[in-house]
């Protein structure tokens, strides 16, 4: 089977780089195909990151959208409105949106179905907790979210999942190859499951703490098929190191 194409997606959080007009210059200057990247800066930041990186090989993305197209939501953004401000692809689930704000599975669902009709790209954030993992439930917790995360009739050329422990998340204790490697393992055979022959090439990117210094034993697993970065992709110098390592 052909290895999808490596991906990595930088995930500002609630921050933005020190000096964004520098980092934008350097990732605008980037010319290679591989590994695709992607940044997803907070929102108020969508239309001037996406203006700035115009032309260039870097797509812009956002951390999430409300499921409705538009409406009395106070304070939320919708996909058709991320989309208006240059976002090309949404983060949906990620564990501190699950944690922290309560999001359920179904209510990502929803948002990837959202993201999905206005043809962008959704990256759906799955992964354990370390209470989870230390009662052997890892696996079973991580495909039942997923599946209850994906939407009947996802379009898969549209779709990314991204495992990422919770306690890998911003704690500087990433997954190790091992665990990496099972959990992406078991993802696929879920997905394959689900979508039959097509999960096969459903991209698996990992996320939690992925550094300069721990990218080199994650880039060679087999079913990584890139990287979603939080506090290394605020770094322009790292997040160059992640890029390179993944092309
Ligand atoms: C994330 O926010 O998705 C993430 C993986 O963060 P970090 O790289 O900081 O652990």
């Amino acid at each position: 089977m052909r290895r999808p194409e490596r991906s990595i997606i930088g995930n500002w959080k609630m921050n933005a780089p020190e000096a964004l007009e520098a980092y934008l210059e350097v990732l605008a200057a980037r010319t290679d195909k591989l590994p695709a990247v992607a940044v997803c800066p907070p929102a108020t930041l969508l239309a001037q990151v996406a203006r700035t990186l115009e032309g260039t090989s870097i797509a812009v993305g956002a951390q999430d959208c409300h499921p409705a197209e538009q409406g009395a939501f106070t304070g939320d953004l919708s996909a058709p409105l991320v989309q208006r401000a240059g976002a090309r692809l949404c983060l949906l689930g990620h564990s501190e949106r699950r944690q922290g704000l309560g999001e359920t599975s179904e209510l990502v669902a929803r948002k990837v179905q959202a993201v999905q009709r206005r043809t962008m790209t959704a990256v759906v954030c799955v992964g354990e907790t370390l209470a989870t993992r230390e009662a052997g439930l890892a696996a079973s917790f991580t495909v039942d979210q997923l599946l209850s995360s994906l939407p009947e009739g996802a379009a898969l050329e549209r779709l990314l999942i991204a495992y990422e422990p919770v306690w890998a998340i911003g704690t500087g204790r990433s997954a190790n190859a091992n665990e990496i490697e099972e959990m992406h393992g078991v993802i696929r055979g879920a997905l394959v499951d689900r979508f039959g022959a097509p999960g096969q090439g459903l991209p698996i990117l990992y996320g939690g703490s992925v550094t300069p210094a721990n990218i080199h034993a994650i880039a060679p697993i087999a079913e990584v098929a890139g990287c979603l970065v939080g506090g290394a992709s605020l770094d322009i110098a790292a997040f160059a190191a992640l890029i390179e390592a993944l092309g």
